[in-house]
Order: C-alpha cells, then sequence, then structure tokens
C-alpha cells in the first residue's frame, strides 16, 4: 500500500516547520467516550476548533511502510486545550500503518473504509466533532465542563488511536493535531482532496472500470500517484475474468 506515501511525506515536510509534543499510545488514558454525539450548545462551549473562518483539515492516510509510520503516538503542534482561549485553527491528520493489504487487492478499499468510518466511533465527552467531508474540515466545539475535567489532546488522541487499533489491520495509528496559527491549512486540505481522490479511484478501479486509460476520467489522478496504474492492471485482469468490467 504504497499509494498514499507522496502525501505523508508532504505532510511531514508541511509540520516540520513546528515542534511538536509528543506522547506514547496509553489505552488506559483515554477521554471518557459516551457512546453517541453529544450536542454541546454554543452556550456551553469554551470555544471551537477549526470554526468556520479559520483554517481546518481534516484526512487520514495510509502506508504499509514501516518506515513512514512506526509508531503509536499523538502529536500536537501548538497549544493544548487549556491554554486555548478562543477559535483557534485546527487540523486533524492521522497516519495509519496497515498490513496485508498488499496481499489482496479486492480487500484493499472495505479495509479503507473500514478504517475510514472508525473515526465515527468515536465520541469524547464535551467534545462535539462536526465533520464536512466535501470541504476536508473538521470542526470542534469543546465544552466548558470537559475543561474543567481536564481535557486535553493526549486523551482524545488516545481515544482516537484505541479506534483506530480495533482493526486488525491497524499496525500503527499515529494521530496528530495542528492547532498552532501560521500553518499552511490550505495546502493541508489540498493534500486531504488528492487523498479523497486516491481512494475514489481505488474505488473505481475495485468494481471493475476498464483498464483503458486514453479515454479514462481518471487519468490525472493515476498519472501523479504511483502504483495506482500497476493496481488497476493487476485488478482489471482478475476484473474481466469475474464478468465485473463495465
Ligand atoms: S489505470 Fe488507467 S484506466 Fe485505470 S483508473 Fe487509472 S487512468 Fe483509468
Amino acid at each position: 500500500m504504497e499509494l498514499y506515501n507522496s502525501l505523508i511525506k508532504d505532510s511531514k515536510a508541511l509540520l516540520e516547520k513546528g515542534t511538536a509534543k509528543v506522547w506514547d499510545y496509553e489505552p488506559g488514558r483515554c477521554w471518557t467516550d459516551i457512546g453517541s454525539s453529544e450536542l454541546v450548545l454554543q452556550k456551553d462551549a469554551a470555544y471551537e476548533l477549526g470554526a468556520s473562518g479559520r483554517g481546518s483539515a481534516n484526512y487520514v492516510l495510509f502506508t504499509s511502510s514501516g518506515e513512514l509510520v512506526n509508531k503509536d503516538q499523538v502529536l500536537l503542534y501548538g497549544p493544548d486545550l487549556k491554554d486555548i482561549k478562543g477559535d483557534v485553527d485546527f487540523a486533524r491528520i492521522v497516519l495509519l500503518r496497515v498490513g496485508v493489504l498488499d496481499d489482496d487487492d479486492e480487500m484493499v478499499y472495505r479495509t479503507l473504509k473500514d478504517i475510514e468510518f472508525a473515526k465515527y466511533h468515536v465520541y469524547p465527552e464535551g467534545y462535539m466533532v462536526r465533520m464536512s467531508p466535501e470541504s476536508y474540515r473538521e470542526q470542534v466545539r469543546v465544552s466548558k465542563k470537559a475543561l474543567k475535567k481536564g481535557i486535553g489532546f493526549q486523551a482524545i488522541g488516545n481515544s482516537y488511536i484505541k479506534a483506530y487499533k480495533k482493526d486488525v489491520n491497524v499496525l500503527n495509528a499515529t494521530v496528530i493535531f495542528v492547532t498552532a496559527p501560521g500553518f499552511d491549512y490550505e495546502q493541508m486540505k489540498g493534500i486531504a482532496k488528492k487523498a479523497n481522490d486516491v481512494t475514489n479511484t481505488l474505488t473505481h478501479i475495485l468494481e471493475g472500470l476498464p483498464t483503458d486509460c486514453s479515454v479514462c476520467s481518471l487519468k490525472d489522478i493515476c498519472d501523479e500517484v504511483e502504483g495506482m496504474k500497476e493496481l488497476h492492471f493487476g485488478v482489471g485482469a482478475k476484473g474481466v475474468e469475474k464478468g465485473h468490467s463495465h
């Protein structure tokens, strides 16, 4: 699974201008999960992360490379929740090392989708997440009560890692939060869009799209992303055999 590797490298390069606070994963230090989404009313909120008018980005990248991702860690670039005084820019970037996917191409997409869905199963108390996948943003309303109870990114990150690691294909999960001003949130959104293009192209490939690059609408992304064409030509042959080709 190398399709997202260049995007992981771009993300790391983008974050290089800052210094991260790092916590190793501690499953015993997750934030309270309330099991379903909670409405945090504006009057009960201390502030919003990635509110409209602020920078905001959210994406997940996959790799099988142990060189690129090899730790279960939470990274924070910028102030922690207790130190934030008003609305701030916000990004959550997740890097996942996955196993076994190279063995069976048809499993790739389904597994990636399953893993992506894990993010919907994290419901931290006093931390209301609103995602807008079409704009690659994530907005979070943090309650005053949660701040009094000591909510922080270490615990929130641990909760996400725990959710991702429920999938046996996830070998390592690194969850990166960015709250500092001055990062290129627009470029992060650009990476999020490309990741989405890669995942969508995978869907088409695995659904058995004909392997004729000269007339294919996905050519731009396949020209750019290393490994995509190889994947299609491998899977395409199987698709025809199974009569999946349209
Ligand atoms: S490999 Fe070619 S045919 Fe397949 S999705 Fe990419 S551009 Fe289209």
